[in-house]
């Protein structure tokens, strides 16, 4: 069986296939985070689904060129730049980096490109140069650029290719935003956006004067750079459906550089949305988390990432505190018969020639089926039961118990749970542990033994070796 996706744009499930089967790498595109503010889980939600769907593409052997930009020029920022009195580039740097952070805690591989909007205008400029010349792009009173709708619609191209919405009816919503009175159309969006005194010193010279581009063409700009006028696929959460993702694709295809009939993406995947304790997220409902007000709280970035991905991308997933803490003991049963394994294989190694194991094959059935994650965590959690036996039985080989490790390290290597991080032991216990080593020096056993077992209520286990002994997490 081949990986199966829902595509947006055909509205079905359908077997991924390469746009360019001899290329070397699946052109990735997931629309960024904008840098004003900590990310939300609900922003990160998307995040790891597409950190989820980058690993198992390369699971299943292909090679990908992960792109996600930076949305560095926006309202909300030029808005503190200017409360701030710090520079664009300062203070969208320091949200930056804090987002690569979050992206790290949650385990989620670094995008290969991170490009950021402000270091693609000429390239923003020479699509919309492009657009105007093919007439589909206009200047209006205001002396911003807008894309037309109908030139588009004109040119024998398909304006609502992911929605089936009446976009005319959508855009009533967005007349309140002043610059819309210069337009020919009410549908149609801003490319270029002229200077305002609001933008302060935020602002680039362009053929049409000074301005800042429209969000987006800085999208369709930095993914056609960097992965060409076509390509694979583009993720983004579904509230971007509509209207960042439809005019980039108009946009895009506006310019005409696609080849070969080819469209401006293949495969559209949209992850749905996050709700809290049953709530669209709000500060003023106290619903509302960041990665780091987790972290506060105890949680490890794997538990959270491990919540995250524990439901389908495509249903609206409830994010609730207690479900954090149940993926905190499932994960403990997880690292259980992990530590289990590795002790158990000790120094043997995995057989390398072998077939993928039955584990392994239903994993793969299971994400191959629209990344169906339910189902690959029944897989995982059978075989967790299942591997527990085998073990308790005392029946597994160490080069079993390596076999099954391998296998598991290839499972991880999509689900991106890693190790448990070792934890620092209490001062109660490495004090208990002080007296075990007295009486273990004393030789007396009984003692030690006692100790030991004291331990084990902690949690601890004792483990000696030639450099001495040491405490190890149960
Ligand atoms: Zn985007």
């Amino acid at each position: 069986m081949a990986l199966c996706l829902f595509n947006s744009l055909q509205r079905r499930v359908e077997a991924f296939t390469p746009l360019f089967p001899e290329a070397d790498a699946i052109g990735f595109y997931c629309c960024g985070p904008t840098v004003y503010d900590f990310g939300h889980i609900g922003n990160f939600r998307t995040f790891v689904f597409a950190d989820l769907l980058r690993r198992y593409l390369e699971f299943r052997g292909h090679r990908v060129n992960h792109v996600m930009n930076i949305t560095d020029v926006e309202d909300k920022i030029i808005r503190q730049v200017a409360a701030t009195g710090l520079s664009l580039a300062e203070f969208t740097g320091k949200y930056t980096d804090a987002f690569l952070a979050d992206l790290a805690t949650l385990s989620c591989l670094k995008p290969h490109h991170l490009p950021k909007a402000t270091d693609y205008i000429p390239q923003i400029i020479d699509l919309i140069e492009r657009l105007e010349k093919r007439g589909i792009a206009y200047r209006a009173g205001d002396g911003s650029v807008y894309f037309s709708i109908n030139k588009y619609r004109g040119c024998g191209c398909r304006y609502g290719q992911l929605v089936t919405l009446d976009p005319e009816a959508q855009r009533q919503t967005e007349r309140v935003s002043g610059d819309s009175y210069d337009k020919d159309n009410l549908a149609d969006f801003a490319l270029w956006k002229a200077r305002v005194p609001g933008d302060g010193v935020v602002f680039w010279e362009s053929p049409w004067g000074e301005g800042r581009p429209g969000w987006h063409i800085e999208c369709s700009a930095m993914s056609m750079a960097l992965l060409g006028p076509s390509f694979d696929l583009h993720l983004g959460g579904e509230d971007l459906a509509f209207p960042h993702h439809e005019d980039e694709i108009a946009q895009s295809e506006g310019t005409g550089l696609q080849q070969g009939g080819r469209p401006f993406v293949k495969h559209w995947v949209h992850a749905a949305h996050l709700l809290v304790d049953g709530k669209k997220m709000s500060k003023s409902l106290g619903n509302f988390f960041t990665v780091r007000d987790l972290l506060n709280k105890g949680f490890q970035g794997r538990e959270i990432r491990f919540l995250l991905i524990s439901a389908h991308y495509r249903e609206t997933f409830n994010f609730t505190l207690e479900g954090l803490e149940a993926s905190r003991s499932a994960l403990a049963r997880l690292d259980s018969t992990v530590a289990q394994l590795t002790e158990r294989a000790g120094a043997a190694n995995p057989d390398n020639t072998l077939a993928p194991s039955p584990f392994e094959i239903a994993f793969t059935e299971a994400l191959d089926d629209d990344l169906n994650v339910s189902k690959a965590w029944a897989v995982i959690f059978d075989w967790v039961r299942e591997t527990n036996a085998a073990l308790a039985t005392g029946s597994l080989s160490p080069a079993a118990a390596a076999e099954r490790l391998h296998a598991w390290r290839r499972v991880d290597g999509v689900m991106g749970l890693g190790a448990r991080p070792q934890e620092e032991a209490p001062a109660e216990a490495l004090a208990l542990l002080e007296k075990r080593n007295a009486a273990k020096a004393a030789r007396d056993f009984a003692q030690a033994d006692a100790v030991r077992n004291e331990l084990k209520a902690l949690g601890w286990t004792v483990e000696d070796s030639k450099s001495g002994s040491k405490l190890k997490r149960l």
